[in-house]
């Protein structure tokens, strides 16, 4: 199967498609992840979206559809993926059906994760992941797990654009080009509304029920 996580920054989206990739046996496939990747290897793509990043803004179309592409048609992926930040807007979203379309690949859940503003800015300002497992915590919320994370503290970072100034664009962003995408999928019968506020585990649970209809 092949499942979407939709949600504002913030919302746990990949916190949760790391939890359900493990139990499913899927392949996590973050576009955000794929695109600091770029930045960290100081690659030409890298080098084009490091500012626009840093800023809250998205990279573009043709950039993200590339390294989607590429993970789309890898056979080791085919119908297990979890797509965690894409599709961001509509044209993403077009263009996703039409990869899977093409590789007689389809969509198969749509998990939209509901969480107020307030809520976001808490868990992003106090986000750190770490650089080692890809483990993400909250300095607010997980203290004792950060004491005690098997990999050591020194490994979880801060994210550059986990910021008050950047959220606020990222925010934006959400709301102007990725809300409408909900509006695309929201009448199709395997999309799926959950309330994001809730505890981690009481999310990966409801979720679990959700994938084994
Ligand atoms: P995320 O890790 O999903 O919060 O994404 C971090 C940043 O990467 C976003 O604020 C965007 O700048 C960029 N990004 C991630 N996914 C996409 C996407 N599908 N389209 C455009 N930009 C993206």
């Amino acid at each position: 199967m092949n499942i979407i996580i939709f949600g504002p920054p913030g919302a746990g989206k990949g916190t949760q498609a790391q939890n359900i990739a493990s139990k499913f046996h899927l392949h996590q496939v973050s576009t955000g992840d794929l695109l600091r990747n770029e930045i960290k290897k100081k690659t030409d793509i890298g080098k084009e979206i490091e500012q626009l990043i840093s800023k809250g803004d998205f990279a573009t179309d043709d950039v993200v559809n590339k390294l989607l592409k590429k993970v789309i048609i890898n056979l080791n992926y085919r119908n297990r993926i979890i797509f965690d930040g894409y599709p961001r807007n509509i044209t993403q979203a077009e263009n996703l059906e039409i990869m899977l379309n093409s590789d007689n690949q389809s969509i198969n859940f749509i998990l939209s994760l509901k969480v107020t503003r307030e809520i976001i800015e808490k868990r992003i300002l106090g986000r750190v992941t770490c650089e080692k497992c890809n483990k993400t915590l909250n300095e607010y919320l997980n203290k004792e797990e950060i004491e005690n994370h098997e990999c050591g503290k020194n490994y979880l970072i801060k994210r550059e654009d986990d910021n008050q100034e950047t959220i606020i664009t990222r925010y934006d962003e959400y709301m102007q080009k990725t809300k409408p995408v909900l509006d695309f999928y929201s009448s199709r019968s395997y999309f799926y509304e959950i309330d994001g506020s809730q505890k981690i585990h009481v999310i990966t649970n409801k979720i679990e029920q959700i994938l084994k209809v």
